[in-house]
């Protein structure tokens, strides 16, 4: 990997595992492959931004405030932390989505750090050319995400092993797939990865 890489884990919180409030089906066995995909970064110098979604209790997000999905991921609630399993480095760039009231949260590229400064400028800032992206869900925060750095002039590259949607409606996590890959994004898998990152030695 000649670029300046960095890996963006979405929204990997207990509210979209299993017991969750708003459970992706499979969500937790992304788990492994993520922790997969964090070694070789770390063992790379690359950083790692993990995005969270982090609503106030009171949302336009919410169902019962005129919103689309049940309460989750309220901030500071259990359902809000990270999976337990997810093994973040300790320099890990927490990045915040949807902690305002009128703000859906959809794309981490338009979270903030905790210093208040957008994940495309923190990337930027860091001379980053290249993003990869997994996590949940694939038919919303992953999509978002994607589609927004695509946007922001980033090269992307979802990790097409290291996503679960939520098909809503049946096939959307298919659809977003196509939509990324339409829109310039790469597909890879953690085989490919490795052999990427041993061959660029
Ligand atoms: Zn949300």
């Amino acid at each position: 990997m000649r670029e300046n890489s960095a890996l963006i884990v979405v929204d990997m919180q207990n509210d979209f595992c299993a017991n969750g409030s708003l459970p992706v089906k499979d969500g937790d066995t992304i788990v492994p492959v993520l922790n997969g995909y964090i070694e070789l970064f770390k063992a790379a110098g690359f950083l790692v931004f993990a995005t969270r979604d982090w609503h106030p209790e009171k949302t336009i997000h919410f169902a019962k405030y005129g919103g689309k999905w049940p309460v989750h991921c309220v901030q500071g609630t259990k359902g809000a932390e990270f999976h337990k399993d997810l093994n973040l480095p300790k320099d890990a760039r927490i990045i915040t989505t949807g902690d305002l009231p009128d703000d859906e949260g959809y794309s981490g590229i338009q979270g903030r750090d905790p210093s208040g400064r957008l994940l495309s400028q923190a990337l930027k800032d860091s001379g980053i050319d290249r993003v990869y992206v997994g996590g949940l869900a694939t038919d919303y925060c992953v999509k978002e995400t994607v589609l927004d750095g695509l946007r922001a002039g980033f090269k992307v590259t979802v990790l097409g092993d290291a996503i679960k949607g939520v098909d809503v409606k049946k096939g959307d996590s298919e659809r977003a797939m196509k939509e990324m890959t339409k829109k310039g994004a790469d597909v890879i898998t953690l085989k490919d990865m490795k052999a990427l990152i041993k061959k660029a030695g």
